[in-house]
C-alpha cells in the first residue's frame, strides 16, 4: 500500500494522504515521540498547530489495471509455489565464466611465456573492427604474437637475428613499440604507454597502425 502525505504550504495544518487507514499510525508516532522521516515532518505541527486535519486523495482507486495488480498480488501471497523447469540456457553465463576462470588459472601458470607477457588475462584481446583489410589485420596479429617478417625471418635464412637501425639493439617488436629511442617522438602522438599488455590492451589498433606506417615499418612487419 503506498504511503503519501503532502503538507500545505499555506495551511500548515492539513495533511493530506493517499492512505486513509495509516492516519492512527501517524498519530502514535507523533504521540511516542518514534522517529521516522514522516513523524519528523509532522511533530514541527504538533507544536505550533492545536490541531489538523487529515484528508485522503484517492490516489489509484478506480484505475483497473491497478485493481488487477492488487488482485494478482494477493492471489501470490496465499498461493502455493510451483517449480517450474529452468531452460539449459539460463546456465550458460555460468559455464562461460567457469570455463573462462579455469581458462585464465592454466594461463597465469605460464608466467614466462613471451604471450603472457603481453596478454596477461585471457579476455584482453578483442575482436579487430571490422573496418581494417586483410593487410591490417595481418600486422596487427603479427603484431601481438610477437613474431613478424622483420624481426623472425632469420630463423628461415639462418641469418643473424637483426639488430635496430637507430640503436643497434637487438630488433624485437618490443623494441619497436616500447623502447627504442629513435622513435620516442613519434610514439608519443600515438600512445603513452610502456608496456606490451597496456599498449595492445587499450591502445587503438588503428594507432598502432598509423605508428607503424609513420616508422615506415608497416610493410616490413
Ligand atoms: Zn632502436
Amino acid at each position: 500500500m503506498c504511503l503519501t502525505v503532502f503538507l500545505h504550504n499555506l495551511c500548515p495544518s492539513l495533511l493530506w494522504s493517499t492512505s486513509f487507514v495509516w492516519h492512527p499510525h501517524f498519530i502514535h508516532c507523533i504521540k511516542t515521540n518514534r522517529k521516522s522521516y514522516l513523524t519528523s515532518q509532522i511533530q514541527p505541527l504538533a507544536i505550533c498547530c492545536n490541531y489538523w486535519h487529515f484528508c485522503w486523495i484517492p490516489s489509484h482507486t478506480g484505475i483497473k489495471g491497478n485493481s488487477c495488480a492488487d488482485q494478482e498480488a494477493k492471489l501470490a501471497v496465499t498461493s502455493t509455489v510451483k517449480p517450474l523447469p529452468i531452460p539449459a540456457s539460463d546456465f550458460k553465463p555460468y559455464i562461460i565464466q567457469y570455463i573462462s576462470l579455469e581458462w585464465q588459472k592454466l594461463w597465469n601458470s605460464f608466467p614466462n611465456n613471451k604471450l603472457h607477457q603481453s596478454h596477461p588475462t585471457i579476455n584482453s584481446i578483442s575482436p579487430l573492427p571490422s573496418s581494417f583489410s586483410r593487410k591490417d589485420q595481418t600486422v596487427t596479429n603479427r603484431l601481438m604474437i610477437g613474431h613478424s617478417r622483420l624481426t623472425h625471418l632469420h630463423l628461415i635464412t639462418k641469418e643473424s637475428p637483426p639488430l635496430c637501425s637507430s640503436c643497434s639493439c637487438l630488433l624485437s617488436i618490443e623494441h619497436i613499440l616500447c623502447h627504442c629511442q629513435a622513435y620516442q617522438s613519434i610514439r608519443r602522438k600515438y600512445f603513452s604507454y610502456t608496456s606490451l599488455s597496456d599498449i595492445f590492451s587499450k591502445t587503438p589498433k588503428k594507432q598502432l597502425l598509423k605508428f607503424l606506417t609513420e616508422i615506415d615499418i608497416y610493410n616490413k612487419l
